[in-house]
């Protein structure tokens, strides 16, 4: 059976082109810098993040480590969002291996940190203190609703930032859903920031891989906090190729996982005893309220048996995502189950 996975984006498949691409992909030993379509793959990142260099790496999660790890020294103090990706499901990487100190501050509803609370959160020069080094943000907000951050609260951000000698790192995960959502490009949403890692294997589809752009010298770095952190891989042309192919023809389809994310929603929002949340790219977070007639078990147990993956949570909670493997007739599909659930 074909399940309709709407657990989250990283469960997409690779595309067709992907796997020719695979298939065919011209190799070399990348530690050694070898690789033709690793190199070809990291100019191509750059250049659409319209930075200088960037570094091809195994996931998100040791994209951000290992800029954290390049950015700060032991001891070093980063502000970011008590909700963000980095401070609770990267299992505190940035402590654990970098000696590195994570002070939180509220993350807003729209994902956004305020601007007083980052400039109350560094840290005057005292021996009391560790030094503040650097501001991360993230964009999309995956708690926060897949709320996009915009280039102008991005660039207040790094003015903020710079003018108190700290920089800044964007954890773009889904970087080019917020600029589809945003209708600008990629590289505006990052054009003031210092380093930027992006999710090769979520929307865009791509079996392996994330990509950190900063400048070349930043990269320089980050190759060697890499390769400790063991990402350092071979022949990985064979998973860059099919990062190219994320890069070349998937960016510019994801405004449609977002118009799908909508008519979920906008299906959810009408049976009762349901409450959906904003959507403004591919994720729809909704809850059921006290007067639903089902729970939220019984809900993830009935629509598994008719092949849709959802399942709760929490005790009320969801997060449905769509992709590129969710088409309209997968839409139509779970609300009529969910439907015939409550009838
Ligand atoms: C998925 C995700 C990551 C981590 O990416 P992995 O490739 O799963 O390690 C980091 N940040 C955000 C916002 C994410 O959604």
């Amino acid at each position: 059976m074909k399940y309709i996975d709407l657990r989250s984006d990283t469960v997409t498949q690779p595309t067709p082109a992907m796997r020719v691409a695979m298939a065919n992909a011209e190799v070399g030993d990348d530690v050694y810098g070898e690789d033709p379509t690793v190199n070809h793959l990291e100019a191509l990142a750059a250049e659409k993040l319209g930075k200088e260099a960037a570094l091809f790496v195994v996931s998100g999660t040791m994209g951000n480590l290992v800029a954290l790890l390049t950015h700060c020294g032991r001891g070093d103090e980063i502000i970011l969002g008590d909700k963000c990706h980095t401070f609770r499901y990267e299992q505190g990487g940035m402590a654990a291996l970098g000696g590195i100190v994570p002070h939180t501050i509220p993350n807003q509803p729209d994902g956004t940190l305020r601007l007083a609370d980052i400039k109350a959160a560094v840290r005057p020069d005292d021996a009391h203190f560790p030094h503040s080094r650097l501001v991360c943000l993230e964009n999309t907000h995956n708690v926060c609703n897949g709320s996009p951050l915009t280039s102008a609260y991005t660039t207040q951000v790094a003015m903020l930032a710079h003018s108190r000698g700290l920089r800044v790192h964007v954890d773009g995960a889904r970087i080019f859903n917020a600029a589809a959502a945003l209708e600008v490009d990629a590289r505006e949403l990052v054009k003031d920031v210092d380093s930027v890692t992006f999710c090769l294997s979520k929307g865009l589809c791509a079996p392996v891989g994330a990509v950190l752009c900063g400048t070349a010298d930043f990269i320089a770095e980050a190759r060697r906090a890499r390769k400790v952190v063991g990402g350092g891989m071979r022949q990985a042309g064979i998973i860059a190729a099919a990062g190219i192919v994320a890069l070349e023809e998937m960016t510019s389809r994801l405004a449609e996982d977002h118009a799908r994310a909508r008519r979920l929603a906008d299906g959810l929002a009408a049976l009762p005893g349901v409450r959906v949340a904003p959507v403004m790219t591919n994720i729809v977070y909704f809850n059921l309220t006290q007067d639903a007639k089902v729970t939220a078990a019984e809900i993830g147990t009935r629509l598994a048996a008719r092949g849709i993956l959802l399942p709760p949570r929490g005790v009320y909670d969801f997060r449905a995502v769509t992709h590129y493997w969710i088409d309209d007739e997968a839409i139509e599909r779970t609300l009529t189950a969910l439907r015939e659930i409550y009838a």
